[in-house]
């Protein structure tokens, strides 16, 4: 089994614009863009999956992701 990760990006859907940079940013691949409430929003789809990276966070340029610490 893989370590979990450290910390988790939690999406903030009142800033998400839709435009999908932070998806093509996460290498491995567990980001997409779902439609809830009739606009698209980033949604992280398999938490196990994210290694903490950050990139996602990192590349988003509306601060939409924040990264939470998990405790371990
Ligand atoms: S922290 Fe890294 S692995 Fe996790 S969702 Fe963001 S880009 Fe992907
Ligand atoms: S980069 Fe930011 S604004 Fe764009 S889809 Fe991802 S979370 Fe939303």
């Amino acid at each position: 089994m893989p370590s979990p990760p450290a910390a988790l990006p939690v999406i903030n859907p009142a800033r998400c614009t839709g435009c999908g940079w932070c998806v093509a940013a996460c290498p491995p691949h567990v980001l997409s863009l779902q439609v809830q409430q009739w606009r698209k929003t980033s949604v992280l789809d398999d938490p196990a999956g994210c290694t903490g990276c950050a990139r996602c966070a990192v590349r988003c340029p509306f601060g939409a992701i924040r990264m939470r610490r998990e405790a371990l």
